[in-house]
This record gives structure tokens, C-alpha cells and sequence, in this order.
């Protein structure tokens, strides 16, 4: 194969020989780089090349173009090349609203930008870089730690997809009934194996393997064998991840339970554009990889198990687990998030997996080009996966049961989406059924305001209707709303469910010392940052708690009885359903926070104790 291509475009030559000279200095043994003096020129070329095998990696324009506007120079190439980067080159000196890099990148017609004037070593290198990781993303993976053959609307193909990509796995789908499947089934002896059969790069082969045999063969711990740690942390999305780092950091031993694959909804979403620092976006599962890594550097242990059950038991906070195994721990961060609202129509659920998915952008995104497809909600993650899929697919409906996008998604969306020429929005329209025999072929909709149905062809189907918290498995332990998301702090106090005269802490549960962090929290913001500032506050906050118990121990005579206490606490349950309510006072002055913890102050030191110990006899 020939050396991709950088092509550079810039009428100033001495810059554009300057920038090419930086390029092929480092970059020349695996790219070649090409440049021209003109838009006209380039465009010229460049249709030559795409008649060619060589593919163009980056296209990279000089914003001072006079024949065209340099965006619109990146629009024409990369019909020509659309496998490219857009990269434009930008010039210091102006960091005005105005700039048209601000609107070409919020209209998705830029991937990135670079600098002019450029340090090589400080400012370009790192840039390219960026831009060249995203290029080689969207291609195949020239290396893949997973190979998986199965058939294309195969439910269980599609989860191994969905978990390898979650994971961060570079991995390689091969249809069954595909020259490159079949020859991979006859190279590992798999021919009449049952579907799908997954193949490491080590050599080990799984035949139609269940999820927990997929789990094992990428190495995670399957159960936490010691039992008892300081903090226990369930769901390892962004919130439950930022908690493990701050909590593993600070030195407490730390799990994080996680009962599909580490990262949670952000390691499925393609690009977040919104994180802090990251001017360009970065891809979920990247952000993702990121943390699983930094959190397990710092100690943390990372068991992919489901937890069932929480209870308080004594002084310690109590997590069963799938295999019916118990993990206690003195403090406990529920961050579980949510999961999509199911539409339950009867004829989709059929099909979840084979056409229909629920919030799986990442993983298809690239399965749906030139096909006709169907986003349904009205949110953010609605508008971004709209404008993702538009890059692909060969259209994209909204279905929007409202008369307005406003409202319900940020302005940049609307606009973007307003300008994404394959994108139509239909308003007030809703999905009343959807049939197909192996995967998804037709939806009904319905048109709210007049009634009349009509069934169109769909290749696929995006849900992305609202969310359900991830909190059946708590049962009554902790307060929750109607629908299912968690109290904290003064939303707890006021629920009746907090019965310590101290209030509880920001984002504590009604159970003392289980902090709730992320997209499972009432009222939190659903968002990824907004979810990892919640876990590294919930962090914190249980960090203070537990030096709290520490400080007191080393200070109060009384300490031997604190275990008995806590197990007024616990049994007191707060939420946990067991007898023995007895409020516990404090010190109410916010000062001393031991006292706000266990000890009644505002009844005596010595005399709580005693009371407390008698309201259990
Ligand atoms: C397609 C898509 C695109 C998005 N794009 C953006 C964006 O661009 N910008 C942005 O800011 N936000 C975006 N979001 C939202 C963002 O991803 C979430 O707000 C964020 O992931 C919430 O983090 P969390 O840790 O609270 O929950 P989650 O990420 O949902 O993680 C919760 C984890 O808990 C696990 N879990 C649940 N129950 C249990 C249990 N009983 N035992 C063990 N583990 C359990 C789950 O498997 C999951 O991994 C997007 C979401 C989606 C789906």
C-alpha cells in the first residue's frame, strides 16, 4: 500500500515549504506530503489521487485562501477524499466570537485546527498527532486484540461488539457468511462451531461464548476475594471511576463494581465535544480507557461483578454481589447512572440488537453508511447522535414527539442540526410499531396532529427517549424518588427519611456513609464532567467522613463503644428497612464533625452513648 498523504494548501509559499519542511521532518517515513500554492491547484490534484489507491490522512488549509474560502476548500476536498481530517490552519491574534474556525467548528465542517505561527516541538507535533489518532480510528485496526465472526444482525455479535469497544479493545467484526470469516473460522477449526466465535490475538478461541466467558478472557477480576475494603464504589462510569481515582489516591483501599464494561454510557458516546480541555472533543471510550487506567494505578481494584443488595451491618456498609458473595465496606459511592427508557413496542424489542439500539452509537455508526436511519428523542444525546450518524448514514430522521427542538436540546445542537443537509427533524411524530424478519426493516409513524399514520423503510432505529436510573437492586435501602433516582443531601433531610440530627452531607444517601454521585442522583446535570466532579466530591466528602471516624478513636475515651454505636447506625438503618429508630443527636454546629457523626452532644457526651445503647437493649 502506498504511504498515506498529508496534503497541505496555503498560498504563502515560504509558510506552506515551512510547514511542509516541520511535517516530512518527522512524519516522512510512514506519510507522504504533498502541497499546493492554490485552492484550484489542490483541488486538482487531489481529484487525481482519488482515482488512486493512496489515501488522504489529512487535509490541512491555509485559512488565508483567495480563489475560495479555505472551509469551503475542505468541503470540496473532502468529497473527493471523505476519509480525511479537515484541519485548518489558523492564525494567532484572534480570539473573536466571529472567527470563522468557531463556526465551521461548531457546523462540523473542521475536525481541528492548527496554529500559525508553530513552535514544531511544542505546538505542531502534538496537534498532528491528535488529528492523526482520530484519522486512524475511523479506519479498520490494523492490529486487533479481538476478532469476532458472527452474523450480522446476531444479538450477541452485536453486545461482544459493544463491550469490546467499550472497553476500548481495538477489535475486528467479520460477517459469518464473509470470504474473511469463513477463512478465519477454518484457520482457528471453527467451521461448525456455534456463532459467534471470538478469537484473541493470543490464539484463544471462544465458541458462542456467554457474557461472563467474554469477561474473563479480557482479564478483569471476576470477585474481590479479600471482602472488605474502606470504600466500595458501584458503577464504573465517569462518576464512578473519578471517585475510585480521588479514594484510591488519597490511599483508602478502594473496589469498583461494574456489571458490563468499565467507563459506563460516556465509553459509548463517539465524540463528546463538551469536556473541559479538549477543545477538539474526545471520544468517549478514550476518556474512558483513560481513567479505568489511572484509577487502577493508583491501587484501585477494578471487579467486573454486579451488586444486588446494600445493607448496614453494624458499623461497616454491606454489597452482595452476583455470585451471592458479600464485600463490606465503611463507606459506599453508588454511581450506577441510568439506563435509555425502553420504547415497549412489542415489534421493536424484537429487535434490540439487529437494528434497534438503545444509545450503541459508537459501535454502529460506521455499519450504517449510505443507509436510511432513525433517531428518536429530543435531547442532547439525541442531537449528537443525529450528527454523528449524518457523517455515515444517507439520512437521518429525528422523530421528535414534540412540536420543538428548543427547549429540550443545547442551541449549538439545534443549529448544527439545522445544517446538516441529511438530517430531517419531524416534529410532533411519534413511533407506534416497526417490524422486520432477521433485523429492523420498517417503522409506523404516527403524526400527532392529524393521526394519520405511515410506514416507512428503516434500517436502524436510535433510542434515545429518557432514562431510568440503574437502582432496583437497592430496594428501600436508600430514599428515591418516584422515579427511581436517589436522595442526597438536604433533598434527603426533607424526605423524612434522614433521621440524624446532624444533615447529612452533600451528597450523602439517607443511609449514612453511602454517597450517590453521577447520572443516578435526582437532579444531577447528566453530563460527563459534571458526573466525574461528583465522584471526586463524593470522594471527598467520604474521605472527611472516615477521618472523622479515625480523629475520634484516637481522641474520645470512649472509642471501644463506637463499633456498638455505629451499629445503632446501622440498625437505625436509615433507610436499610430494619428496627430501632433511634435518632442519634449532634453537635449541630457544623464544628467538630465527630460529634455531628456519632455522638448526641447536644444531649451530653456520656449520657448519648448510654442512651443509645439502651434504646437498643
Ligand atoms: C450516546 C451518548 C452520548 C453522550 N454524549 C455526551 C456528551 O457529548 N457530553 C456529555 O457531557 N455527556 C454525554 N452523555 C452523557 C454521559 O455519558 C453521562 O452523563 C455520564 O456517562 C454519566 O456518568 P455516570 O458515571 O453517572 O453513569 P454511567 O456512565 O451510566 O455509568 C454507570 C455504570 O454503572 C454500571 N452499573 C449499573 N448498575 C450496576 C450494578 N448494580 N452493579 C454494578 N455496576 C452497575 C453501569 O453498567 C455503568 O457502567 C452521552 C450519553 C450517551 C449515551
Amino acid at each position: 500500500m502506498p504511504r498515506p498523504i498529508f496534503f497541505l494548501v496555503a498560498e504563502d509559499v515560504p509558510k506552506l515549504q515551512a510547514l511542509a519542511q516541520d511535517l516530512k521532518r518527522r512524519y516522512e517515513a510512514d506519510y507522504r506530503i504533498l502541497e499546493a500554492a492554490s485552492a484550484s491547484t489542490a483541488l486538482t490534484m487531489l481529484g487525481d489521487l482519488a482515482n488512486g489507491e493512496a489515501e488522504v490522512a489529512l487535509l490541512i488549509a491555509d485559512e488565508r485562501l483567495h480563489e475560495m474560502p479555505a472551509v469551503d476548500f475542505l468541503a470540496r476536498a473532502h468529497a473527493l477524499h471523505p476519509g480525511a481530517k479537515r484541519v485548518l490552519l489558523i492564525h494567532r491574534g484572534d480570539w473573536s466570537s466571529s472567527h470563522p474556525v468557531v463556526a465551521a467548528r461548531a457546523l462540523g465542517k473542521i475536525d481541528y485546527h492548527l496554529w500559525a505561527p508553530w513552535h514544531p516541538d511544542r505546538f505542531l507535533y502534538s496537534a498532528v498527532g491528535e488529528c492523526l489518532a482520530a484519522w486512524d480510528k475511523s479506519r479498520e485496526p490494523p492490529f486487533a486484540v479481538v476478532r469476532i465472526v458472527g452474523g450480522a444482525h446476531s444479538p450477541q455479535a452485536h453486545w461482544l461488539r459493544e463491550v469490546s469497544s467499550r472497553a476500548g479493545l481495538p477489535y475486528q467484526f467479520l460477517e459469518d457468511d464473509s470470504e474473511a470469516g469463513r477463512q478465519l473460522l477454518r484457520d482457528v477449526g471453527m467451521e461448525n462451531a456455534p456463532l459467534p466465535v471470538v478469537v484473541y490475538y493470543d490464539g484463544k478461541v471462544l465458541a458462542g461464548p456467554s457474557e461472563a466467558d467474554l469477561i474473563a478472557g479480557l482479564g478483569f477480576p471476576t470477585s474481590f476475594d479479600a471482602g472488605a475494603c474502606d470504600v466500595l464504589i458501584v458503577g464504573a462510569g465517569p462518576a464512578g471511576l473519578a471517585a475510585a481515582v480521588y479514594a484510591a489516591s488519597e490511599g483508602l483501599t478502594t473496589v469498583v463494581l461494574e456489571r458490563v464494561m468499565f467507563g459506563g454510557q460516556a465509553g459509548t458516546s463517539p465524540l463528546i465535544r463538551n469536556y473541559p480541555g479538549f477543545p477538539h472533543g474526545l471520544a468517549g471510550a478514550d476518556l474512558a480507557v483513560r481513567v479505568i487506567e489511572q484509577a487502577w494505578l493508583f491501587g484501585a481494584n477494578m471487579v467486573l461483578t454486579e451488586a444486588t443488595k446494600l445493607t448496614a451491618r453494624g458499623p461497616d456498609r454491606v454489597v452482595r454481589v452476583a455470585d451471592g458473595s458479600e464485600i463490606t465496606a465503611r463507606a459506599v459511592v453508588i454511581a450506577t447512572g441510568v439506563t435509555w427508557r425502553r420504547l415497549g413496542i412489542g415489534g421493536l424489542e424484537a429487535l434490540v440488537g439487529a437494528g434497534v439500539y438503545y444509545g450503541a452509537v459508537a459501535t454502529e455508526a460506521r455499519a450504517v453508511e449510505g443507509q436510511d436511519v432513525f433517531v428518536i428523542g429530543a435531547g442532547n444525546s439525541a442531537g449528537q447522535t443525529a450528527i454523528h450518524l449524518s457523517k455515515y448514514a444517507a439520512s437521518v430522521t429525528m422523530v421528535v414527539r414534540g412540536p420543538s427542538l428548543r427547549g429540550s436540546m443545547s442551541e449549538y445542537l439545534v443549529t448544527e442540526i439545522g445544517k446538516t443537509g441529511n438530517i430531517v427533524v419531524s416534529l410532533s411524530t411519534e413511533i407506534i410499531d416497526g417490524s422486520g424478519r432477521d433485523c429492523l426493516e420498517t417503522l409506523t409513524l404516527r403524526h400527532r396532529q392529524n393521526g394519520i399514520t405511515e410506514v416507512v423503510a428503516a434500517s436502524a432505529l436510535f433510542v434515545m427517549v429518557g432514562a431510568e436510573p440503574h437502582t432496583q437492586w437497592l430496594e428501600d435501602s436508600v430514599a428515591r424518588d418516584d422515579e427511581g433516582f436517589i436522595l442526597t443531601g438536604q433533598e434527603c433531610s426533607e424526605s423524612h427519611r434522614w433521621q440524624l440530627e446532624r444533615p447529612p452531607r452533600l451528597l450523602e444517601t439517607s443511609m449514612p456513609a453511602v454517597f450517590a454521585a453521577g447520572d443516578v442522583r435526582r437532579g444531577s446535570v447528566k453530563r460527563v464532567a459534571s458526573a466525574i466532579g461528583e465522584g471526586a466530591i463524593a470522594s471527598q466528602l467520604l474521605h472527611e467522613y472516615l477521618q472523622t471516624l479515625l480523629r475520634r478513636q484516637g481522641t474520645r475515651a470512649e472509642y471501644l463503644v463506637e463499633d456498638l454505636l455505629e451499629g445503632v447506625f446501622g440498625l437505625c438503618g436509615h433507610g436499610c428497612g430494619s428496627p430501632g429508630d433511634e435518632p442519634v443527636g449532634s453537635d449541630q454546629d457544623g464544628a467538630g464533625g465527630c460529634d455531628a457523626e456519632l455522638w448526641p452532644g447536644s444531649r451530653g457526651e456520656g449520657a448519648g452513648v448510654r442512651d443509645l445503647v439502651g434504646a437498643q437493649r
